[in-house]
């Protein structure tokens, strides 16, 4: 064991470290000094948009091997100011989560399991079925005969994880299709 040195006395080191008040190195284990964060282990810091709700906190994602390893809040962001709510600072627990689907799943009518499909496919059959469901469910007028030029068919539902950029979007296509029923969690 070493020689404790009278230098190391709590108040002689305060006193020779400039720490007053014992708040800071004066009062650090060598286990705390020897730490590093590991934010200062990462490769680079990329800036980016919390996934989880519409309120689009700012985020700094750190990430080193590119492996994605912190997620913090992004002081620069004017809307969350450095700030980001539990869900939104445990989404480096989102990106990295063994059972994230990476892949389109698809279960087809009366069958007991889920398939992958590719993208292309995958928007080729949602792309035929909406239009096939706008064309079978087109009203053009009501039983008087008052024009309506909709369509119940197609409906969207967005879920919380979609920004107002994607809403805007999702409201002009639907719109347009002539669906009536649009709702998400940030409506606009
Ligand atoms: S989930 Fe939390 S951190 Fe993420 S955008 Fe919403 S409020 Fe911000």
């Amino acid at each position: 064991m070493a020689r404790f040195s009278p230098l190391e006395w709590p108040v002689i080191r305060q006193l020779r470290t400039g720490d007053r008040f014992g708040r800071g190195p004066a009062v650090e284990s060598p286990r705390s000094k020897a730490l590093e964060s590991r934010l200062a282990t990462a490769d680079r810091m990329v800036q980016s948009v919390c996934p989880f709700c519409a309120v689009g906190c700012g985020q700094q994602v750190y990430v080193k091997d590119e492996r994605v390893i912190a997620i913090e809040g992004d002081p620069d962001s004017p809307i969350s100011r450095g700030r980001l709510c539990p869900k939104g600072a445990s989404s480096e627990q989102l990106v990295n989560n063994p059972s994230r689907q990476t892949t389109v799943r698809y279960r087809a009518p009366y069958a007991t399991d889920w398939q992958d499909l590719d993208r292309d496919t995958a928007i080729d059959m949602i792309a035929d079925r909406f239009v096939q469901a706008r064309r079978d469910h087109w009203r053009e007028t009501d039983a008087h005969g008052r024009p309506l030029r909709h369509t119940l068919g197609i409906a969207s539902l967005g879920g919380a994880t979609l920004d107002n950029e994607e809403n805007y979007l999702i409201k002009k296509l639907f719109t347009a299709a002539g669906a009536i029923a649009i709702e998400n969690q940030a409506r606009i």
